[in-house]
């Protein structure tokens, strides 16, 4: 499988991680838009939020428990931005689901 997000996974490509155990994998993002910003994903390849199904529910949640847990322990309990992009028109460049998590610093709405 040629995907940037399964090889730092196993292991074949460096990553500055944060946390994992046997369902999440979580890691600093390389090219960070917050002084903090890192990504959640789900160590089984899921392309995009289209091919999420029901039974995937535990995982997403679990995804999302540990982004909130890692924000915390990153120093952005005042608060902090969850973001998933979906597809080329969304804004998602790497084909694996991936949560950004960005504190910090101020956010601004609408995103651009
Ligand atoms: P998205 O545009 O939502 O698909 O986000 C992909 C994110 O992955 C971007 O914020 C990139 O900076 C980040 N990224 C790409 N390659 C790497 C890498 N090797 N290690 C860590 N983060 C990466
Ligand atoms: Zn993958």
């Amino acid at each position: 499988m040629d995907c940037l997000f399964c090889k730092i996974v196993a292991g074949q490509i460096p990553a500055r991680k944060l946390y994992e155990d046997e369902q999440v994998f979580a890691f600093h993002d390389i090219g960070p838009r917050a002084p903090v910003h890192f990504l959640v994903i789900p160590k089984r390849h899921i392309s995009t939020l289209l091919h999420l199904t029901e039974a995937d529910n535990a995982l997403t949640g679990h995804m999302l428990f540990t982004a909130q847990r890692l924000a915390k322990e990153q120093g952005c309990e005042e608060g902090f931005r969850v973001v998933m992009n979906c597809n080329e028109l969304g804004g998602q460049t790497v084909q694996h689901i991936h949560m950004h998590v960005l504190g910090q610093r101020q956010m601004t709405w609408p995103p651009g």
